[in-house]
Order: structure tokens, then sequence, then C-alpha cells
């Protein structure tokens, strides 16, 4: 759900003696293609998007690297570094079957802080993963 707030001005149109206050209501935001709206009816939760008409409006879209978590990508790395001689980023990716095609640079530096990463470039210039 993406409840958003919407600040409407009304305007009296008096001549300036008439009080004018902000007043807030809640709308909506489609996740698919940013328009905002405001209900008819408040509690109920929206079924389409009224402009692209898509049901899955308030459904962040997903993308497979950021589906999994930093503890489980922590906790999967660790494993197969304590069960293996150091390991490229390729291999450690195939052997724990990662969804990542590249390793998240945040992630990985809080792994050097988590569970003591250590990655050096061997003789022939390839990087290797291994646990300290
Ligand atoms: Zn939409």
């Amino acid at each position: 759900m993406t409840p958003r707030q919407e600040h409407l001005e009304w305007s009296s149109g008096g001549e300036g003696d008439m009080a004018r206050v902000p007043i807030t209501v809640m709308g909506w935001r489609c996740e698919l293609c940013s328009y905002e709206w405001i209900p008819e009816v408040q509690d109920a939760e929206p079924k389409v998007c009224p402009k692209c008409e898509s049901s899955s409006w308030n459904r962040p879209r997903k993308n497979s690297a950021s589906a999994m978590t930093y503890e489980a990508f922590r906790d999967t790395i660790e494993g197969v570094l304590k069960a293996n001689k150091p390991l490229t980023w390729t291999e450690i990716r195939t052997q724990a079957k990662l969804p990542q095609m590249f390793p998240n640079n945040k992630w990985v530096h809080r792994l050097e802080d988590d569970i003591r990463l250590k990655r050096n470039r061997d003789a022939h210039g390839i990087i290797k993963w291994r646990l300290e």
C-alpha cells in the first residue's frame, strides 16, 4: 500500500477575510505509472489504478537481486566460504545459486566487517574471496 498525503488548499473565494486552511486527505499512488489520485471511498484499497488500470498498481516491482535479505546473503556466503578454499565471485554464485549477477557493493563491505571477508587478487589478477 502506498498511502500518500496530498495537501490541498481550498480557496474560500472571499476577499481575504476568510481563513484559508490546508486540508490533508489520503490518496494513492500507482507504482507502475506514478499516477496519484484521491479515492472516492477512503478506507477501501483500490483494485486497479484508474489511469493504467493495472491491478498491481501497489505491488512494488520485484527484482530478484533485491528479494534476498542481507542476512540471508551473509549466511550463504559464509557457509560457502567456510566449506571451501578461496573462491571467485562466480564460483560462489554458482555454488550458492545466488540470483545476483554482481555482488552488491554495500553488502560486500558489510561482510568485510561482519564475517571478516577478505578479497584478494591472486597472481593471475583474479579476485578470490575468503574468510580470514
Ligand atoms: Zn497506474
